[in-house]
């Protein structure tokens, strides 16, 4: 066998060079080893990463004049000690990959494949058991895999966790000739690359997750949806569609069974307010993407009128795990009322930023100091920021929570698709509150007068009291604004919008105070 490089190709670690290491090995290539390309490692923090195999040996910060010494080692069995990740503690050398705490506490599912195989090469994946799900989907009744996936409790991991199984249960029995599947690919949350990530680290599996998808609920064409921002993702999925053609596992008959279906990529001009569900349902038909009243759910009237199922990226990567190991052993994984695995980014003020999957319950301390390694130089942690724009801020006196879908919701935050945002005590809240608010204008499609004007109003007055301007009676005002435009505004963006403010209002109000208090 030979000695396998498996080099992470994904946007970290390209930043820090990993396609001059990988050229490196190209000049010196030979019949002994290999170096492949691959998604996303997840350790973005000390790129570029490599894996060395057999052996798992994980090397850190490789440049390119390592190379010639790597293989050296790698010839003789022997292993470069000074490209070895140190223990924070103990200051050992960690050799192989499980030994660094980066990777200790997480449970890949999702990701499982991400850094072992090539994007563009199929035949990487079906050495890994790629497309067995489908095979043994094509072997079961579209009801059985349905439920399936009611019992198996998958939960939407775009946002709001949605059960997954019941989205489908209802579009199988709903009366059409026509039915649609679609993956939401349109990520737009700040610090969020996580559905990127896996589009462009494995995109069969999506793949794989959609295919089972439709011929379970009864669809012949699906879409995938992927923001224009993310040119590689999108050309890796355009390779694995084709591919996936060419081995029949799209098109007619797909593996000798009467089931026909094919995938279409959709590129959206990165509108932030393409990701909630009419709207993208409207951007696909080649119409304004805005959102619409939700009178009728998309499992009965979704795209073009017909019957949709609308699921995320994360969502079908989970799909072909349930399908090949069932849905007992799937709940294993996570809480009873959040089964499975979550995808996060971990950025911001914290010592280990990347890629993550951990398992549901498990609580932010342990992602964010023993994954994360704690705080950049040691400062003091304020606060963690998850679900994006439509989420809110947790300090610290929650660190003890079990990450699930219902204990964020609880503390005034959201999963939402699983940015995680670490905050320092150098970070002001308020600050952090006016740059969503902000940021949810430009995004703000301007159909509905809360979240157009309202938003509007809300920055007003944050920036009033950044730029210390700040009246007493502005605290007020912002809660009353903020809750009248959660209240009545159209769609989920706006709904969501005031999120951030009135996280920040609930736990770190004294801020707001001492700001306004600071002026007069
Ligand atoms: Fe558009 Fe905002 Fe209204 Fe949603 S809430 S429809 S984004 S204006």
């Amino acid at each position: 066998m030979k000695t396998q490089f498996l080099l992470c190709g994904d946007i970290g670690c390209v930043g820090y060079g990993s396609q001059e290491v990988y050229q490196k090995f190209q000049e010196l290539q030979a019949d002994w080893f290999e170096v492949r390309f691959t998604g996303c490692l997840g350790f973005c923090a000390v790129g570029p990463v490599l894996e060395v195999n057999p052996g798992k040996i994980f090397y850190h910060k490789v440049k390119p004049a390592d190379v010639p010494e790597i293989l050296e080692t790698a010839k003789n069995g022997e292993t470069l000690e000074r490209l070895l990740y140190k223990h924070p503690e103990t200051k050992q050398p960690c050799v192989r990959i499980e030994e660094v705490p980066f990777y200790q506490k997480q449970k890949k599912i999702v990701l499982r494949t991400n850094g072992q195989v090539s994007p563009d090469s199929i035949d990487d994946y079906l050495a890994l058991g790629g497309y067995d799900g489908l095979r043994k989907a094509l072997t079961m009744q579209p009801e059985a895999i349905v439920d399936e996936i009611v019992k198996s409790g998958l939960r939407g991991r775009g946002g709001g966790g949605f059960p997954t199984g019941r989205k489908w249960q209802s579009v199988l029995k709903a009366h059409s000739d026509v039915k649609y599947i679609l993956c939401n690919g349109d990520e737009g949350d700040p610090g969020a690359f996580m559905d990127r990530s896996v589009m462009q680290g494995t995109p069969h599996v999506v793949l794989e997750g959609m295919i089972i998808g439709a011929y379970a609920i009864g669809a012949h064409q699906g879409f995938i949806y992927v923001r224009d921002e993310y040119p590689q993702a999108v050309a890796h999925l355009q390779k694995a569609i084709e591919d996936a053609r060419a081995k029949n596992f799209l098109g007619n008959n797909i593996l000798d069974s009467s089931f026909n279906f094919d995938i279409t990529i959709k590129r959206g001009a990165g509108a932030f307010v393409c990701g909630e569900s009419s709207a993208l349902m409207r951007s696909i038909e080649g119409k304004i993407g805005e959102p619409n009243e939700k009178y009728v759910h998309a499992s009965e009237q979704g795209l073009w009128g017909k019957p949709t199922v609308l699921n995320n990226v994360e969502t079908f990567a989970n799909v072909p795990y349930i399908l090949l190991h069932g849905a007992e052993q799937y709940k294993q994984l996570g809480t009873e009322k959040s089964p499975g695995t979550k995808v996060f980014c971990l950025v911001g003020k914290v010592k280990n930023v990347g890629l993550i999957e951990v398992e549901m319950g498990i609580t932010l301390r342990k992602v964010i100091f023993d994954i994360g390694g704690g705080i950049v130089k040691d400062r003091p942690f304020k606060a963690v920021q998850t679900g994006g724009p439509s989420g809110g801020c947790i300090p610290s006196q929650y660190l003890d929570t079990p990450i699930d879908f219902d204990s964020l919701v609880a503390l005034g935050s959201m999963m939402g698709s699983g940015g995680m945002i670490v905050m320092d005590d150098c970070d002001c809240m308020v600050e952090v509150a006016r740059y969503f608010t902000k940021f949810l204008i430009e995004e703000s499609c301007g159909k509905c007068a809360p979240c157009r004007e309202g938003l509007i109003h809300l920055n007003h007055l944050l920036e009033r009291i950044t730029h210390g301007k700040g009246q007493p009676e502005d605290l007020q005002k912002l809660e009353k604004l903020g809750a009248y435009i959660a209240e009545s505004s159209l769609c989920g963006l706006g709904k969501t919008a005031p999120n951030p403010l009135l996280s920040t209002l609930r736990y770190f109000r004294e801020e707001y105070v001492d700001h306004i208090k600071h002026h007069h």
